[in-house]
């Protein structure tokens, strides 16, 4: 399989070329993507003679790595974009391991092109699920989910998904897990990003201490199975040992173990879900004596809650869940707004927000431009002393 990865330099993006590098004779890696740490470019190309395009952001580096490797072809934000690097190379699989709303265009590209796509860019699907649903039914292209509640139920779903009550994510709970939501008012970006059970990029880690990661998971469920919100559920689980699970109609539980890391359902992509893998049905979660298991508190993460708006009423909805969070988390990672004004930002900007039902993708980028101006403006407020929640 000729594989194109995209976001090459972060976490997922790292895990991908150990999986390709411990399995040469089925993955092919022919191009690949990075942001501005380039310094992974160099030994990618010297362990991958195969490939033939790059893709990077930083454009003061492309002139040394053209005329440091002449024979792969190198391009860089300022004159292209990474859809650009999807036409160019020649790939059968794409695996999108962007962060944010940048992973949307590659994924509707990859699909457009009726790639196969290794998805853990699970943003493309907070924002444009209905898009790429519509494009999975129209056209030839697939979608792997990478994500591990994703994999997970997946391969519960291949088990059996007659009579399925209810879809549960499990959810760590993140890094304040045991403060209490009045201690959360001062806690900082370092203490955030001390996640308790997985490493991983930064964006992502500030979404699992808020629990908005949860609510793209839940979306990102419900677009890939074609769940309702009312059939997926969330439970605390301390150790990321149980992936997700499966509720059925009889009582019978079923669900994927193991030791987090993300190689796995990394490799359960690449693989198409075409090698052999273990579920394990239980009566109870009492059985599982050495992992603990809590009920799962709304009030305490308020914001896993406006899944059930985005996938009711769908629309623009996810455009401005997503934004106004990429917002929040980047002012707050720069140390300009606190924890708790993450979810402010974007609880003021989903209930302001007025839905347009089945947009087209240039409705959604309108969205996308009109919440980064709302949520940087009242990220200036809050700077300015001006907002007193
Ligand atoms: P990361 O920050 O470690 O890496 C992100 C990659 O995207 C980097 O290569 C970066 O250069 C590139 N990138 C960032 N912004 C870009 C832009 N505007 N244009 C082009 N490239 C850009 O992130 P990660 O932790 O690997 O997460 C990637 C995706 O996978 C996210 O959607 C995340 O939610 C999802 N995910 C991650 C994990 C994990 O364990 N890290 C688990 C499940 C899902
Ligand atoms: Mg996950």
């Amino acid at each position: 399989m000729k594989i194109l990865l995209l976001g090459a330099s972060g976490s997922i993006g790292t895990q991908t070329i150990d999986v390709i590098n411990k399995n040469p004779q089925d993955f092919t890696l022919v191009g690949f993507s990075v942001g501005y740490r380039t310094r992974c470019i160099g030994s990618i190309i010297k362990k991958h003679h195969s490939v033939t395009h790059v893709f990077l952001r930083d454009y003061t580096k492309l002139s040394y790595y053209k005329k440091r490797y002449p024979n792969v072809t190198f391009i860089a934000e300022r004159d292209n974009s990474i859809s650009d690097l999807i036409k160019m190379c020649n790939s059968e699989m794409v695996v999108n391991a962007l962060v944010g709303f940048s992973g949307l265009l590659p994924s509707i590209t990859a699909l457009k092109l009726n790639k196969k796509l290794a998805l853990a860019n699970k943003e493309s699907l907070v924002v444009g699920g209905e898009l790429i649903n519509n494009l999975l039914a129209s056209g030839h292209g697939e979608l792997y989910p990478i994500d591990s509640e994703h994999s997970a139920l997946w391969k519960c779903l291949k088990v059996d998904d007659k009579n399925v009550k209810k879809m549960m994510l499990t959810a760590s709970g993140g890094a304040f897990r045991k403060l209490s939501r009045d201690e959360l008012e001062n806690v900082t970006a370092s203490d955030a990003l001390k996640h308790p059970t997985w490493q991983m990029g930064a964006k992502i880690t500030i979404d699992c201490a808020t629990m908005i990661n949860k609510c793209f998971e839940i979306i990102e469920a419900g677009y890939l199975y074609n769940y309702p919100y009312k059939k997926i559920g969330v439970t605390l689980h301390d150790e990321s040992y149980l992936h997700s699970y499966l509720i059925y109609e009889d009582g019978l539980m079923r669900g994927e173990l193991s030791k987090p890391d993300m190689r796995n359902p990394i490799k359960f992509a690449l693989y198409e879900g075409k090698i052999p893998f273990k579920t394990q049905t239980f009566k109870s979660l009492d059985s599982l004596k050495n992992l603990h298991f809590h009920e799962f508190n709304k009030e305490r993460y308020p914001l896993v809650d406006l899944a059930g708006i985005v996938l009711t009423k769908k629309g623009t909805y996810g455009a401005a869940l997503n934004r106004s969070n990429e917002v929040a988390v980047h002012a707050f990672l720069k140390g300009e707004i606190s924890f708790l004004d993450i979810e402010r930002i974007v609880f003021k900007c989903m209930s302001e927000h007025k839905n347009i039902t089945h947009p087209t993708l240039e409705q959604i980028l309108k969205v996308d431009n009109d919440i980064n101006l709302k949520a940087t403006n009242i990220v200036n407020q809050i700077k300015g002393g001006k907002i007193k929640w």
